[in-house]
């Protein structure tokens, strides 16, 4: 069994949180958190606004919170 890309992983987080992934791609999926921290993080981030809003984030929404993330790490390491 390999695990998926982060690009992939990103592409199918809402997915999952519809519970929309097969057995296969779901068992992939959760073995990538296994190994990525930063999805690992990206994920929490997702569920954490799903449970603010009530309601899973539009796709471009979830690329901009993604972004946001980046562009906080590059702030911060910037100082
Ligand atoms: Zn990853």
């Amino acid at each position: 069994m390999t695990t998926m890309n982060c690009e992939e992983f990103v592409d199918l987080v809402t997915a999952y949180l519809d519970e929309e992934l097969d057995a296969g791609t779901r068992r992939r999926f959760t073995g990538h958190i296994g190994v990525c921290g930063g999805c690992d993080v990206y994920l929490r981030q997702i569920r954490v606004t799903v449970a603010e809003v009530g309601r899973l984030p539009a796709r471009n929404l979830t690329d901009r919170s993604r972004e946001n993330l980046l562009e906080a790490f590059r702030d911060w390491s910037a100082r």
